[in-house]
């Protein structure tokens, strides 16, 4: 299908012209001096965008999902003890990942709509007198529910505990489009991928790993090869790879990554909050509830909308899709059938927005939902005329 519409799904998210284009390049010889061009400069600026000073940055050919398992696995051993906060079907995964693997995973389980509990973190480690607890696994934006969870109270929480434990966050569905600080929040090991805020088709894990991970990978016993963060900083620091390096991709993320530092990640950030509260704006018109159970917990990303008891929501994503071509996301996990999602992160604009919002209403009349068409255009249109300045024209 060939479609100009823009998809509102949360990941793979659009990608812009320039992105692309640098994706689409002459095959080079990965051992040559000119891959160090292209990987030093996507590395350097991925730690940017991290905020962060000095985080040894890896990108693997794999997804997200290969992100987690090498946080768990270079830093951990069979039996170890992690503290998780399962509260959407991500963080669900993750944990699953982690019994998988052989850990010893204690999980504090939340209503899903709500976000991460510090004071049961804090609890929870106030009482593992032995530290035996290594690592505590945190989703900051949990793509399932649309909401965002504060990491600086986790690692508030860790210190008040005077823990030693690993902060391990997933920020998959964040990094690049909501407020992120490795260091500031003092971040052990973050997970990225690259088709979401990083605008690129999937195809990389991208992590930050801090001294304090670096260490541990010495001490992990868990068995790891190809995602062995060893052999990765080992070939790095001749400028090469070890293995075939999905070229492409890295030269997208080095320009990706450019870009987002040359909007400036505060205005990124604003774009997302604006665009965002746009969405929840024309939620609101709707009269329909969001899966986060507070305004304060909402996602800057990702808005989970739930749908009348009995109404099946995947209709409305089969709808819309069918007759008007725009892609929104399924409700998933326990959400499945109650919920759909609207996924605004990435290379989107408020007018791009505006068509989204209006498809949706649009396949919601269809189906008998009592949405007046234009409502929530019209609220959306609202927050994104209000109070902002006019672009100068290009000189
Ligand atoms: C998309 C997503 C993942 C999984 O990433 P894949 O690239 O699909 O493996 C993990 N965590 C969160 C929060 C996500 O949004």
């Amino acid at each position: 299908m060939n479609s100009q519409n823009p998809l509102f799904i949360p990941g793979p998210t659009n990608i812009p012209d320039t992105i692309r284009k640098a994706c689409d390049m002459p095959v080079i010889d990965h051992r040559s001096a000119a891959f160090a061009e292209i990987l030093n400069p996507a590395r350097a600026n991925v730690r940017a965008v991290l905020r962060s000073e000095s985080a040894e940055i890896f990108l693997f050919t794999a997804t997200g999902t290969a992100g987690w398992e090498v946080a768990l696995t270079n830093t951990l051993s069979s039996g170890d003890r992690v503290l998780a906060v399962r509260n959407g079907m991500f963080s669900q995964r993750w944990v699953a990942m982690a019994e998988r693997l052989g850990l010893d995973v204690l999980v504090i389980d939340v209503p899903w709509g709500e976000d991460i509990p510090a004071e049961r973190i804090a609890d929870a480690l106030a009482d593992d007198n032995g530290h035996a607890i290594k690592a505590v696994l945190a989703t900051h934006n949990e793509t399932a529910t649309g909401v965002t969870s504060d990491i600086a109270a986790v690692r508030a929480a860790i210190d008040g505990a005077g823990h030693t434990a690993l902060l391990f966050v997933d920020g998959v569905s964040s990094i690049g489009s909501m407020d992120f600080r490795m260091d500031d929040w003092g971040i052990d090991v973050a997970v990225a991928g690259s088709q979401k805020g990083f605008m690129l088709p999937s195809g990389l894990a991208i992590l930050g790993f801090s001294a304090k991970a670096m260490a541990a990978t010495e001490e992990a016993e868990l068995n790891r090869v190809f995602l062995d963060v060893r052999d990765m900083a080992a070939s790095y620091a001749k400028g090469g790879y070890p293995y075939t390096p999905a070229v492409g991709l890295l030269n997208g993320l080095r320009v990706s990554s450019a870009m987002l530092l040359e909007e400036g990640l505060a205005n990124v950030f604003a774009r997302h909050a604006r665009i965002a509260d746009g969405v929840r704006a024309a939620v609101a018109a709707w009269n329909l509830p969001l899966c986060a159970a507070r305004p304060e917990i909402c996602s800057d990303t990702v808005s989970a909308i739930r749908t009348p008891e009995g109404f099946d929501a995947g209709r409305i994503v089969d709808h819309a899709m069918a007759k008007y071509g725009v892609a929104f996301g399924v409700g998933l996990g326990q959400l499945a059938g109650k919920a759909f999602r609207i996924g605004h992160l990435g290379s989107l604009t408020d007018v791009m927005t505006l068509g989204g919002i209006a498809a949706a209403e649009m396949a919601m009349s269809d189906l008998g939902l009592p949405i007046r068409p234009g409502a929530g255009v019209a609220a959306a249109q609202e927050v994104y005329r209000a109070d902002r300045p006019v672009r100068a024209a290009a000189a």
